[in-house]
């Protein structure tokens, strides 16, 4: 069964590091902004998606 997903970045807003991969709908228009650690700034940040 094939769902409609697509796989996007998470970039940190503080390094613009990206390293966390998620995925979400493809209809989803809504951006995604999740709070995760980041390894490079060594604490949660907040990372909004970016595109592949
Ligand atoms: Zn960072």
């Amino acid at each position: 069964m094939k769902t409609k997903e697509r796989f996007v970045f998470l970039e940190c807003t503080e390094c613009k590091n990206r390293y966390y991969t998620t995925h979400k709908r493809q209809r989803a228009t809504y951006k995604l902004e999740k709070k995760k650690f980041c390894r490079f700034c060594r604490k949660h940040t907040s990372h909004k998606e970016h595109k592949l």
